[in-house]
């Protein structure tokens, strides 16, 4: 989806925002009689989304968990981010997959129970289902072992993982089991993920810890530096989806933001223009596109070449930066995509295995 900015355009970029916003929380809650036999997971840094065979994204909840002092979960996914910032002291957000690894064991098991639990009781004809589930390249043992034991004891019968880059690239449909080399690039919300990828293997893979988030956190530090207004990371989001850019904007945009004075205390409402934002942002997003041309130096030619013709399918939610793709282009010459529904590529990536255990089915472990 594209929306043009224009000057007199807050309501435009509210309504965009908006949307995005509501487009997480739409899923189907509703019971069904028939079970859920067969689920595909995504277990993200900022969301976790969840498919099931025959019925598509069931789920899709923030990956956050409200944790209070003594190491108690309070809420998890949606609930837990309502808390956040408007809870009393002491009750702190826990993101457990914090930098593409499993940062924090013993929430991220917690995590995945309650999300396979939401899906699997859903149903009123329980089964044991067999589950696929995304994990970071890089997952170890230890890892592995912690994602095992939340899927046994939510009564998962059969449970296999794929790596992220892999299913994202199956999700956007790249060819992955030919000896064609691909591109593809999954900003998420703590990382970003630069992988080639041919004959149904990772052939290099590159991780940066600079995601979405980092942009989220740009935006702080800039409204506190140039207008002294605090804000929070919430109000940060909705100001880099709304106004967010990484190239010269055709049209640019303005918008309110309301937040506390630093120095009288008080709220107080700034409008500030896409412009200010494309500058508090640009660190966060040259450290992209740096680790892209660093990649592309790493790629082994025969692959480069390929990528030269095929072009880089870019994904993940941190890819709807408006421009970001232009940007991509010009610093490296190269054909530049976005997915269409780039929050979603990595679990319709898996819910593809799924679908097609012979095409793919070599990508998996267990
Ligand atoms: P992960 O796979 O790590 O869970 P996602 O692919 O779900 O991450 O992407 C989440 C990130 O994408 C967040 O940082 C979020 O702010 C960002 N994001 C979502 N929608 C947009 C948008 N329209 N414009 C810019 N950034 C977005
Ligand atoms: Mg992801």
């Amino acid at each position: 989806m594209t929306v043009a900015i224009g000057t007199n355009s807050a309501a435009v970029a509210e309504a965009f925002i908006n949307n995005a916003i509501a487009r997480r929380g739409q899923l189907a809650k509703r019971k069904t009689w028939r079970p859920a036999s067969e689920l595909a997971v995504d277990l993200g840094t900022a969301n976790t989304l969840i498919f099931v065979k025959g019925e598509g994204v069931v789920l899709n909840e923030p990956s956050v968990a409200a944790v209070d002092m003594s190491g108690n979960i309070l809420g998890i996914g949606l609930e837990a981010k309502r808390m956040l910032g408007r809870t009393p002291e002491g009750i702190t957000a826990v993101r457990p997959m914090k930098d593409g690894v499993i940062a924090d064991f013993h929430v991220a098991e917690k995590m995945l129970r309650h999300f396979l639990r939401l899906v699997i009781d859903r149903t009123f004809l329980r089964v044991k289902p067999t589950v696929i589930v995304c994990v970071p390249s890089g997952i170890t043992e230890v890892e592995r072992r912690a994602v095992r034991d939340s899927a046994q004891s939510a009564g998962v019968k059969r449970l296999y993982m794929v790596s992220e880059p892999m299913a994202a690239a199956i999700g956007v449909g790249l060819p992955v089991e030919t000896p064609v080399g691909s591109m593809v690039i999954d900003i998420g919300g703590g990382t970003t993920n630069i992988a080639v990828i041919a004959l149904s293997g990772i052939v290099c893979d590159a991780s940066i810890r600079t995601g979405g988030d980092e942009l989220d956190q740009a935006i702080v530090h800039f409204m506190r530096k140039t207008y002294s207004l605090l804000i929070g990371e919430p109000t940060a989001e909705r100001i880099k989806i709304g106004l967010g850019s990484a190239t010269q904007l055709e049209r640019e945009g303005e918008m309110d933001v309301k937040g506390r004075d630093l120095v009288s205390g008080l709220p107080k409402t700034i409008r500030i223009d896409s412009a200010g934002v494309r500058d508090a942002i640009q660190e966060p997003v040259s450290h992209i596109v740096n680790a892209v041309r660093r990649a592309l130096e790493m790629t082994p030619p025969e692959l480069a070449s390929d990528v030269l013709e095929h072009g880089i399918m870019l994904t993940g939610g941190g890819s709807l930066i408006r421009g970001l793709d232009q940007r991509l282009m010009d610093e490296t010459g190269l054909p530049v995509r976005v997915d269409e529904d780039p929050l979603t590529s990595v679990v319709r990536g898996t819910g593809r295995i799924l679908d097609d255990f012979t095409r793919y089915g070599t990508v998996l472990s267990t």
